[in-house]
């Protein structure tokens, strides 16, 4: 058989047949639900008068909607009460495991699924959430899903699509000192384009991908969507089989080593052909900071912000109007621009290695005047473990707010919201106007470390004086 790619062979080992409009009938291997856009789901099933159809394959967790600094029932908020109540009724009349609040597992379900070892190599798999991306880092083909696909999934295990390209990223030679996967991927879309990647899978490859580890990898699959590809993944390897190995729902004993045998099996051949390839240097990537509307508008730290005239024409009318909301001027440092809030958390940074490297920062000093700093764990076991090697305890300290896992103001559809004008710095993946909460809030993406620098200095600054 010729050389193929890991998402061939995923994609051929999960089709059930080839469709007339030239899409492929996928079979779902894990089907992950929140309570934001699975009601929705649920109603049409009920509409169509149809049960589940696989339901020891679909899991639900609730992160969007919790709040942060207190989890008394009923929830303040009405509305977030009625969608809780909606997927707890759902779960428990079509018998699907609830990651319920309280229940020690819940979180943001892109931290969750591999933290149980539901995420698991050669998997397809589907949630209603753009960023379903993250679970590609085990070597899954994993993507986000619209509201009527997720009734499809719910109804047929399986979804009708088209197979995407792929684009092999290879990033050579190693990373710098104070430099993360989060700055990698904002590079990558700084590179490439936040449209660069439509129709295409991103395989990332080279040395500095082998070296991460596996939150590191889920950070740099989270963003692909960022950078229009609705897939992102790594091929598996020891790194992949090393995290997996003894979680709950990863297989066990000798299941596990002939698990792995297959896994093994399910990464690119060494001499697969890609639609594209684009090479990078570990070296060339430093802390990076976006400063516009969307992740690709994006600097290193210590460079100055690009004047209009240096940027691709097509480019530049978003750029002036990013500016403009904004309130930065092209030309000028972004070091030193002053923030009041910082935020750390995400399904792309609100993982225990994450914490880890904030705390690193968080010890050198105190949350400067006028900050609202605050720190939210990715889940209850991330929180858990994280309090047992003594992380909340720096954090408060040095003046951050230690707070319940959920989403929180990454997407602000909780009480943790921007006020006005305020400008974040923030670990999540999305920059765009009002994503915060406040119509006019401003959001400064980069790595929870530059984070943490910023919230100690009040204003951007580069991790690697503090470090
Ligand atoms: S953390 Fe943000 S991006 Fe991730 S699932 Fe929650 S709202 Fe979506």
């Amino acid at each position: 058989m010729a050389p193929r790619s890991l998402l061939d062979k995923v994609w051929d080992t999960h089709t059930v047949r080839e469709l007339p409009s030239g899409q492929t009938q996928l079979f779902i291997g894990l089907h992950l639900i929140h309570e934001v856009t699975s009601p929705q789901g649920f109603q049409m099933l009920d509409d169509a008068g149809l049960r589940v159809l696989v339901p020891e394959r679909t899991f639900a967790t609730v992160d969007h909607i919790v709040p942060t600094d207190g989890r008394a029932r009923p929830l303040r908020d009405a509305q977030a009460e009625e969608m809780l109540q909606a997927i707890e009724a759902n779960t428990a009349r079509h018998e699907i495991p609830f990651f319920r609040i309280g229940s020690g597992d819940q979180g943001i379900v892109h931290v969750i699924g591999p933290e149980l070892g539901l995420t698991q190599p050669g998997l397809t798999i589907a949630c209603g959430d753009s960023h379903t991306s993250t679970h590609g880092a085990f070597g899954a083909i994993a993507f986000g899903i619209g509201t009527s696909q997720v009734r499809d999934v719910l109804a047929s295990q399986c979804l009708a699509l088209a197979r995407p390209k792929v684009r092999r990223i290879r990033v050579g030679g190693t990373l710098g000192f104070g430099v993360y996967a989060k700055d990698v991927i904002l590079h990558i879309i700084r590179r490439l384009g936040v449209k660069g990647g439509v129709g295409y899978a991103y395989e990332y490859a080279g040395p500095a991908v082998e070296r991460m580890s596996m939150e590191e990898r889920m950070t740099l699959c989270n963003m692909s969507i960022e950078g229009g590809a609705r897939v992102g993944y790594a091929n598996p390897d020891e790194t992949t089989f090393d995290y997996l190995r003894g979680r709950r729902f990863a297989p066990q004993g000798d299941s596990f080593e002939r698990a792995v045998a297959w896994w093994r099996s399910m990464a690119s051949d060494r001499d697969a052909r890609f639609d594209d390839e684009v090479e990078l240097a570990g070296a060339e990537v430093a802390p990076t900071v976006t400063w516009g509307t969307n992740p690709g508008q994006a600097i290193a730290v210590r460079e100055k912000l690009p004047r209009l005239d240096e940027l691709p024409e097509d480019d530049r009318a978003a750029a002036e109007d990013a500016y403009r909301f904004m309130e930065l001027v092209p030309g000028r440092p972004i070091e030193g621009t002053p923030i009041q809030v910082a935020f750390i958390g995400s399904c792309t940074n609100g993982r225990l290695s994450d914490l880890r490297e904030a705390a690193r920062v968080a010890r050198k000093g105190k949350v400067a005047p006028g900050v609202r700093a605050l720190v939210v764990p990715g889940s209850e076991q991330v929180r858990r473990a994280a309090e047992a090697e003594g992380l909340d305890e720096v954090f408060k300290q040095a003046g951050f707010q230690w707070r319940e896992a959920g989403c929180s103001m990454c997407l602000a559809m909780n009480p943790d919201k921007l006020v006005g004008r305020e400008l974040c710095a923030s670990s999540s993946n999305r920059n765009f106007k009002g994503r915060q909460g406040s119509p006019t809030g401003r959001t400064l993406l980069m790595s929870p470390a530059m984070v943490a620098a910023a919230a100690l200095r009040g204003r951007v600054a580069d991790v690697r004086e503090l470090l």
